[in-house]
């Protein structure tokens, strides 16, 4: 907004008779500038990446999704069709179950942040592999490093095994939390894993909670 379209405004709440406004003005500093700014470099390096074959079958890039201060990063597996063709992640079934979870427990989706280990999908949603795998580490890598998550909550076995290694399983980590240097890490089941098994939903939802814990929140 420019400064005179700013003088426009005030001066029409003066006329209506407004004396004060109550407005919390949120100083954005150089540093989080810088964070858009590397965000969508990075975006843009992954809208041109050819490191692996998955670019030749995917319809759009899904590079990741929400507040890029968030504290809370969510980490995927890799778009299906709906991801696919939205250019987002987790907007399909799997998404929708996953919003309606964050809000139970009184989380909005655009304050945390979502992103995939994979940005392209894998055709007919086949498991990805591991030379995939790498090839695209280095952009989660990045986005973890810019977005500098208080936790990381990992769904699905990829993206434990991506973050935790590769000899890490669900059923052994779930309800556990780990810490790394400067982010706490809570994995969890896949939102397609609850679709299928409603049962789980309740797990999932104390798992946000333990989140929120350690978010200081
Ligand atoms: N499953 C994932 O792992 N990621 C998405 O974005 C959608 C479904």
């Amino acid at each position: 907004m420019k400064k005179n379209q700013l003088g426009d405004i005030l001066n029409f709440y003066k006329d209506l008779g407004v004396e004060y406004l109550n407005i919390k003005l949120k100083k954005i500093n150089e540093t989080q500038k810088n964070v858009e700014v590397e965000l969508e470099k990075l975006k843009k390096a992954v809208e041109n990446c050819k490191a692996c074959e998955l670019y030749k079958t995917k319809k759009r890039y899904v590079f990741g999704d929400g507040n890029p201060y968030a504290s809370l990063m969510f980490i995927g597996e890799a778009p299906g069709a709906s991801e696919d063709e939205q250019g987002k992640p987790f907007v399909g079934r799997a998404g929708q179950l996953l919003n309606e979870l964050l809000k139970e427990i009184g989380i909005a989706r655009k304050d945390v942040y979502i992103a995939n280990c994979l940005k392209c999908r894998p055709p007919n949603n086949r498991d990805p592999f591991d030379y995939e795998l790498k090839a695209c580490r280095p952009f989660l890598d990045r986005q973890i490093e810019l977005i500098k998550p208080k936790v990381i909550i990992t769904l699905g076995r990829f993206a434990l095994m991506q973050i935790l290694g590769n000899d890490k399983k669900i059923t052994q980590t779930r309800g556990l939390v780990f810490d790394k240097k400067t982010y706490s890490v809570i994995p969890t089941y896949h939102p397609a894993y609850l679709l299928r098994n409603p049962k789980a939903i309740e797990i999932f939802l104390n798992d946000l909670k333990t989140a929120k814990h350690y978010m200081g929140v």
